[in-house]
């Protein structure tokens, strides 16, 4: 396989780069790849802790809000159905799609393509779901739909007394882990897995 430096386009054959080090570009010194330590492991468990994460964070309620003795709880999904009928189904659906649909279909995705090339088996259709994910990774925003519900806690905090839920708090680590696990996964340790497992005639470690 051959890879260019993205800085100077100077072409290179891909070899097997030893964990923990770097390629460098010999023309212009720009980083052409690192090989990440135990980056199957780390992506692996930061997957699980944000599969845990995603289901408190739909669970739980966002936030509660008590206005003269009366108690109101909101979920994620319960917030959505909301915007939709209030006319704000554009709205409803970015949020559907950027804080569930989206980050639920790459952790989840991420998993099972990822657990079976710890034990070196490859589950079907693999190559087709990790392209897929890596496309789709852009629509995860979660971070600005948090944005969005601190600003709307600061406008309700005027009506009553708001006290954040449970969901508030694992959906901030929530976005904590998938930045971490998207940036400790290696797609090329990843690919080489994935083509290894095609011919099982091949050994790779
Ligand atoms: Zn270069």
């Amino acid at each position: 396989m051959m890879i260019a430096c993205h800085e100077c386009d100077m072409l290179y054959r891909l070899e097997s780069v030893p964990e923990g080090s770097k390629a460098i570009c010999s023309r212009c010194g720009a980083l052409l790849y690192s090989h990440k330590k135990n980056s199957l492991d780390r992506t692996l468990s930061l997957i699980i802790a944000g599969l845990i994460l995603f289901f408190l964070s739909n669970m739980f309620p966002l936030i509660e809000m008590k206005n003269q003795g009366l108690m109101m709880k909101t979920t994620l999904s319960q917030g959505v159905k909301a915007l939709y009928n209030q006319d704000m189904q554009g709205l409803a659906a970015l949020v559907l799609i950027t804080c569930i649909l989206a980050p639920f279909f790459q952790l989840s995705g991420l998993f099972y393509v990822l657990l079976p090339l710890k034990y070196q088996r490859v589950a079907p259709k693999t190559p087709h779901i990790f392209r897929l994910i890596r496309k789709l990774q852009p629509w995860s925003m979660m971070e600005v739909f948090m944005l969005g519900i601190l600003v709307s806690i600061i406008k309700l905090a005027k009506m009553g007394t708001i006290i954040p839920g449970l969901s508030l708090y694992s959906f901030a680590a929530l976005i904590i882990i998938l930045a971490w696990a998207t940036a400790s996964l290696d797609p090329h340790i990843i690919w080489d897995k994935i083509s290894a497992g095609d011919n099982p005639g091949v050994k790779h470690d």
